[in-house]
């Protein structure tokens, strides 16, 4: 399709738009600091799942010379849950880029935005789009979707020059979010309800669908299945969790002794591994429930085990990296997601035993 006839399809995208965008709290500011959160925080996250971090997290670092200036636990700590904690850290590492090289604002050029840390071409593109009413592309998953249905598409340069031009020199932002939010409520990856979207009677792939494969879609990454026991070891009212280190993933964050399950090892051997390390080796460990993570290619499939300690047992801590909690303290430590889940079993069972 020639750039000149992109006209009424940018108008019909931009009228649906009006009518059907969410209103979502990032959508209301313009402020590039709180615009640049959200799009971190929305990448591989659902909306539901971000309001309310995203929300918790402009309170608590309302501008980027305070998130700098933040203790990392605590930034961790309102990421908890979340996932991909890499991303918080990059947020941070960039914050103090930005207070050290930017005078504390967002820079409004793309180079300089994509030399921060954790910002790539799409969040960098969203950001010149949005917060700075550049024109700019900002090709996520659901843009790459609708542009390789509605051009029959089969590749990611064509799509990406293609994302481009469409881009129009008025409300380039609106534009750039209306793509995301017609794939995301509409141009779903599995059934897409055509009927209801802007495009339907010009769309290659409503005339035509097995015509369209999307460029740049993994069709099937290999998942490999995982072991995983978790031990939730209570002893006065407390939880024992450990820190872990700096050198390995997810450094800072607190997490219930427990692994990946070696070859040939049994669940009471990697157990009974752990509970060595804390010498209560003897405690026997009562199964009460089981979670599934899913990280990449991994799928995480974690057995939680109840270990109670008498109350007066002498328990020595191998190092400051290991501490006792109580549970109405638990929200203050930055948690992985797996240790959030197998801790929502354990509330979950001792309500059940009340
Ligand atoms: Fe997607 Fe259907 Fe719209 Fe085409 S008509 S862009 S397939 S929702």
């Amino acid at each position: 399709m020639p750039a000149n006839n992109f006209a009424p399809l940018r108008r019909k995208l931009l009228r649906w738009y009006d009518a059907q965008r969410r209103d979502l709290p990032w959508r209301r500011t313009r402020d590039p600091y709180a615009i640049w959160i959200s799009e971190t925080m929305l990448q591989q996250t659902q909306v539901a799942t971000v309001i309310p971090y995203y929300e918790r997290f402009m309170k608590a670092f309302p501008t980027p010379a305070l998130l700098a200036q933040a203790p990392l636990k605590k930034v961790l700590t309102l990421w908890s849950g979340l996932g991909y904690y890499r991303r918080a850290e990059n947020l941070q590492r960039a914050a103090e880029t930005i207070a050290r090289e930017h005078g504390g604002e967002l820079p409004n050029r793309y180079d300089a935005l994509r030399a921060l840390p954790g910002v790539g071409d799409y969040t960098a593109g969203a950001l010149m789009s949005i917060a700075f009413d550049q024109r700019y592309p900002a090709v996520d998953g659901n843009v790459r979707r609708v542009l390789s249905r509605l051009f029959a598409l089969t590749d990611e340069k064509t799509l990406r020059s293609q994302a481009a031009t469409l881009v129009p020199h008025h409300h380039p932002g609106d534009f750039n979010q209306a793509l995301m939010e017609l794939g995301a409520t509409v141009c779903a990856p599995s059934a897409p309800s055509c009927a209801a979207c802007p495009f339907e009677q010009c769309c290659a792939s409503r005339r035509n669908p097995s015509a369209v494969s999307i460029p740049g879609t993994k069709k099937h990454l290999h998942q490999t299945r995982v072991a995983w026991p978790l031990a939730i070891v209570w002893r006065n009212g407390k939880i024992l969790l450990r820190r872990r280190p700096k050198d390995r993933l997810l450094a800072g964050m607190w997490e219930l002794p427990g692994g990946e399950l070696k070859k040939r090892e049994t669940l009471q051997q990697a157990l009974g591994a752990e509970l060595r390390t804390i010498d209560c080796h003897n405690a026997t460990p009562r199964k009460i429930g089981t979670l599934r993570h899913a990280i990449t290619h991994r799928n995480i499939h974690a057995p939680v085990f109840l270990v109670t300690l008498a109350d007066h047992k002498e328990i020595r801590l191998p190092s400051s990296n290991w501490r006792w909690v109580a549970p109405a303290s638990l929200h203050r430590y930055p948690t992985s997601s797996m240790t959030a889940k197998a801790l929502k079993i354990f509330t979950a069972h001792e309500k059940a035993s009340l």
